[in-house]
């Protein structure tokens, strides 16, 4: 079907990047093309390239998507929490906000880096690339 000796590299078919592998590693906050190499720099700073396999991730841009992601999560999981802690067992109100203020921010500490590393894998394996 594809001519081998096409004159034009840029026409060449681009190879496969299975979705579903590219979220795990990029879940795991790795390299969605090896899923060896670290992905990040520290907590948040997405590398400029895979240490172990060179993957080039200077077009990946993840912008506020991770963020909001978060937000959507932490919100839709808190907040019926909360209003369910409210209602059960009547907590005093200190208790309460001193426990979902925690929560809500050690989850968000959780989840942010590994949704920085989902939407960083969707961008490579869909070749979007923030141009
Ligand atoms: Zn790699």
């Amino acid at each position: 079907m594809y001519d081998t000796d096409c004159p034009h590299p840029t026409d060449a078919p681009a190879e496969d990047r299975p979705m579903r592998t590219s979220l795990r590693r990029g879940w795991r906050r790795r390299c969605p093309s090896c899923g060896s190499g670290p992905l990040l720099k520290g907590y948040l700073t997405v590398r400029s390239s895979c240490t172990v396999c060179g993957e080039d991730f200077t077009p990946q841009r993840a912008d506020d998507g991770p963020a909001y992601l978060t937000i959507l999560i932490v919100g839709h999981v808190m907040a019926p929490a909360l209003l369910w802690t409210f209602t059960t067992y009547r907590p005093d109100p200190l208790v309460l906000a001193t426990l979902f203020s925690v929560g809500c921010v050690a989850l968000s500490l959780y989840l942010l880096p590994r949704l920085k590393g989902l939407v960083v894998a969707i961008q490579w394996a869909r070749r979007m690339h923030g141009f």
